[in-house]
C-alpha cells in the first residue's frame, strides 16, 4: 500500500508530539503511516480546541497543516502507529479488531496538563483492516464532529474534534460517497477491548504493561494505592458509572456499546449510531444493526456493567495470585458499579428537578415524571427545559403541560413537585437559573444531524452544519433566532434508524 514516504515528512515540528504509546513493546501496535489522498480539502478545524493542544490552528488550516490532516504528510517528529485491540461485540468475542482505519499521530500534552491523542481516522488500511477499505465517508465524519462537540458542550467527558477534511476520492459503500478523515482527539484511545486483545492471548507481562502504562496516564492516585490493579480497576468503573449516568441524563443512545468502544478513560468514544432521543421511551433504539435492543437507552447501565466485568477478568492475574482471591477482588470492586452509577443519576435528577437538597422521596418523584413522560410520548429535552422556566412560578406549566399527550396527567404530577419545593431553601429565580444550567434547550436532534449531513453531502452546502455547530456549543443558552433547533421533529421528519456508517 502505498504510504507517505520519508522525504515527504513535515520537517519543521509544528506540534510537540510525545509519544508514550509507541514506547511499548511492538506487539502493541503496529508502525504504519497514513495512505495519501488525491485531493484534500479542508472542512473544518477546531480552533479553540487546537490552540489548547498547543497546534497553531492558522498552520493547522493551512496547505501544510491540512496535507497532514489528510493523512499526505507525516510530521517528522512522530511515529504513527495503528492499535491492536480485541473486544466483544454484540456480545460476542472477536479475538483481533485493532484501528482498521484510524492511524495515530501521536500524543501532545494540552494547555491543561493532560496528555491527549491526535488520531486520524479514515486515513487508510492497517494490518487491522480485515475487509474495509480503511476510510470513512463524510456523512459519519460530520456526524461525528458535530455530536462529539455538542456531547463537550453539554459537559460529557468525550472524544473531540480537531478537524475534519474531505480526501477528493470516493468510497464504495452502499453508494459511492465523498470521503473523508475526521482528526479525533483522546485522552487515549485505549479501550476495555485493548486488556481483551492481551488476556485472550495469555499474555500477561502485556496486561501488566498495560495496566501500569493507564495508571500513570489516566489513574495516577491509584499509583500509590496499596494494591494499584484494584484500584485502577476501582476508578474505573466509578469513570463508567458516571459517564453513563450523564447519557442517560441528556437522553444519549450511544448504539454500539462493543467492549473495543469503551474507552478505558472514561470518555464516550465511538461515534457511529448514537442518537438523542426525543420522546422519553426507555426502550428507545436507533441502530439499524441492533435488533436485539442490546443497546437499548434503559440497557445503557447494565451494558456498562457487563463490560466492566470481562475487563475485570482481564485484570484478575494481577488481583492476586490466588484466584479465588483475585475473583473476590474482581468482584468487590463491581460491586461499586451500581451504587456509583446510582448516586450519579439521582444526583442528577434531583439537579434536573431543581432541588438543591436530598429528600427520601425524591428517587420515587423522579421515576414518577419519567413513567408520565412515557406514557404520554413527553420529549425528554423539552420536559426538562421547560420544567426549569415553570420552577419559577405555576404560570409555567401549562408549556410542560403540552408536551404530554395528556396535560393533566403531568398537572397530577407536577402537584406533587411543587409541594416538594417547598421544602426547598434558594428563591425561584435562583432554582431556575440552576436547573437551566441542568437541562439544555439544545441537543443534536437526529432529523437536524440528517439534514446536516443531506446538505453537505448531495450540495456541498456546510453551512448547516456550521450553524448547527454554533448553535450546539451553547446548549444551555436561549438563542431567539434558533428556537427551531429546540423542537423535536414533525412526525414525517422522525429518523428512526441510523447505521454505522461504517
Ligand atoms: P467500529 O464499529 O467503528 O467500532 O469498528 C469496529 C472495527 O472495525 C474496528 O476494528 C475498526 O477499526 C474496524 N473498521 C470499521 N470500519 C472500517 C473500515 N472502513 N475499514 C477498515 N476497518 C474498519
Ligand atoms: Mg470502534
Amino acid at each position: 500500500m502505498p504510504q507517505a514516504a520519508d522525504d515527504d515528512r513535515l520537517t519543521t515540528a509544528r506540534i510537540p508530539f510525545d509519544n508514550t504509546y509507541a514506547r511499548l513493546p511492538a506487539r502493541f501496535f503496529v508502525r504504519i503511516s497514513p495512505t495519501p489522498v488525491r485531493r484534500p480539502r479542508l472542512v473544518r478545524v477546531n480552533a479553540p480546541l487546537a490552540s489548547h493542544l498547543g497546534v497553531d490552528p492558522a498552520w493547522l488550516a493551512s496547505v501544510e497543516g491540512v496535507e497532514m490532516l489528510a493523512g499526505n504528510r507525516v510530521p517528522g517528529n512522530t511515529q504513527p502507529i495503528a492499535t491492536a485491540y480485541a473486544g466483544h461485540q454484540f456480545g460476542g468475542f472477536v479475538p483481533q479488531l485493532g484501528d482498521g482505519r484510524a492511524i495515530l499521530l501521536g500524543e501532545v500534552v494540552a494547555r491543561d496538563g493532560a496528555r491527549r491523542d491526535i488520531q486520524l481516522k479514515g486515513a487508510g488500511r492497517t494490518p487491522y483492516s480485515r475487509g474495509g477499505d480503511g476510510r470513512a465517508a463524510l456523512g459519519p465524519v460530520l456526524r461525528e464532529y458535530l455530536v462529539s462537540e455538542a456531547m463537550a458542550a453539554l459537559g460529557i467527558p468525550t472524544t473531540r474534534a480537531l478537524a475534519a477534511v474531505t480526501t477528493g476520492e470516493q468510497v464504495m459503500r452502499e453508494d459511492l460517497l465523498l470521503g473523508a478523515v475526521f482528526t479525533r482527539v483522546a485522552a487515549s484511545h485505549i479501550r476495555v477491548g485493548t486488556f481483551q486483545f492481551f488476556a485472550s492471548r495469555d499474555d500477561l507481562e502485556g496486561i501488566r504493561l498495560l495496566a501500569d502504562h493507564v495508571i500513570a496516564r489516566h489513574y495516577p492516585q491509584a499509583a500509590g494505592a496499596e494494591e494499584r490493579h484494584r484500584a485502577l480497576l476501582e476508578a474505573v468503573v466509578r469513570a463508567q458509572a458516571q459517564l453513563i449516568a450523564k447519557w442517560l441524563l441528556v437522553g444519549f443512545i450511544h448504539g454500539v456499546m462493543n467492549t473495543d468502544n469503551m474507552s478505558i478513560s472514561g470518555e464516550t468514544i465511538d461515534y457511529g449510531p448514537c442518537a438523542f432521543m426525543d420522546e422519553y421511551d426507555p426502550k428507545t433504539v436507533y441502530s439499524a444493526i441492533d435488533r436485539g435492543g442490546r443497546y437499548a437507552y434503559a440497557n445503557q447501565p447494565a451494558i456498562g456493567q457487563w463490560n466492566l466485568t470481562r475487563l475485570a477478568e482481564c485484570l484478575l492475574p494481577l488481583l492476586a495470585d490466588d484466584e479465588d482471591d483475585a475473583v473476590e477482588q474482581a468482584q468487590a470492586a463491581l460491586a461499586a458499579y451500581a451504587p456509583a452509577f446510582e448516586q450519579a443519576y439521582q444526583t442528577g435528577l434531583r439537579r434536573k428537578l431543581g432541588f438543591f437538597t436530598d429528600a427520601e422521596g425524591d428517587p420515587v418523584l423522579a421515576r414518577d415524571l419519567l413513567k408520565t413522560m412515557a406514557a404520554n410520548a413527553a420529549d425528554f429535552t423539552l420536559t426538562f427545559r421547560r420544567l426549569s422556566e415553570a420552577a419559577a412560578g405555576p404560570e409555567g406549566d401549562a408549556a410542560v403541560g403540552s408536551l404530554f399527550k395528556d396535560a393533566s396527567a403531568y398537572d397530577e404530577w407536577a402537584l406533587r413537585w411543587r409541594q416538594r419545593l417547598q421544602q426547598e431553601p434558594g428563591d425561584p429565580a435562583a432554582r431556575r437559573l440552576a436547573m437551566r444550567l441542568v437541562n439544555p434547550a439544545y441537543i443534536p436532534r437526529n432529523h437536524r444531524v440528517e439534514a446536516m449531513i443531506r446538505a453537505a453531502v448531495d450540495h456541498e452546502d456546510f453551512r448547516p452544519f456550521e450553524e448547527l455547530l454554533a448553535v450546539l456549543s451553547h446548549p444551555f443558552d436561549d438563542q431567539p433566532a434558533f428556537t427551531r433547533y429546540t423542537e423535536p421533529p414533525q412526525h414525517h421528519e422522525r429518523i428512526l434508524q441510523t447505521f454505522c456508517g461504517t
